[in-house]
């Protein structure tokens, strides 16, 4: 099978991050993609990373759809900060679209994994969440493409306990991301 694992946001606009540009979440993903590349293919799996930097929308989605993956994993770390009502906010939450109709249970699965991988419970595990209108966060990465694609984002990055509980379980969240995509 093959899978496709996207570092969202671009080395020129990185996404959010902890303490003005500490970490981003370009740097995190970029760290964690090739680890989840890597055990995708012990497992006898194809994974291609796919770095946006260059590439257009338009681009992007033909050089996906064109691969025929089983599953499209966009990497993300959620953020509060231009929120003000969300203050304080942490948590694992995966998004998906209509794109596909495996898409929600691929993000289920996911989401699953994440949580008990980070031992999420109560307001931890904020569940997944569907993005029905083109003015969500996410919804304009993953409408255009034909397999199931979610978005992943297992914890804050601009909440310290959670970007230390990110950097401390890099791994359970490498094989997290794994086993709910091929699960
Ligand atoms: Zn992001």
């Amino acid at each position: 099978m093959r899978y496709i694992v996207i570092i969202g946001h671009t080395y020129l606009s990185q996404g959010a991050s902890y303490e003005n540009g500490w970490l981003t979440e370009y740097q995190y993903n970029n760290m964690i993609a090739t680890d989840i590349s890597c055990i995708l293919s012990e497992k006898g799996h194809e994974c291609i990373v796919v770095v946006k930097d260059d590439l257009t929308h338009k681009d992007l989605v033909e050089l996906v759809d064109y691969q025929e993956p089983k599953a499209i994993i966009e990497l993300h770390c959620n953020a509060y900060d231009e929120k003000a009502s969300e203050r304080d906010a942490f948590g694992t939450e995966t998004l998906f679209t209509r794109n596909n109709p495996r898409s929600g249970e691929l993000a289920r699965k996911l989401q699953v994994c994440l949580t008990k991988a980070l031992g999420r419970k109560g307001k931890g595990n904020r569940g997944v969440k569907l993005l029905s209108n083109k003015k969500q966060r996410g919804y304009r990465n993953l409408i255009d493409y034909k397999a199931p694609a979610c978005i992943v984002e297992p914890f804050f990055i601009d909440y310290k306990e959670d970007v230390l509980l990110g950097f401390k379980e890099m791994g359970k969240i490498v094989n997290a991301i794994v086993q709910g995509s091929i699960s």
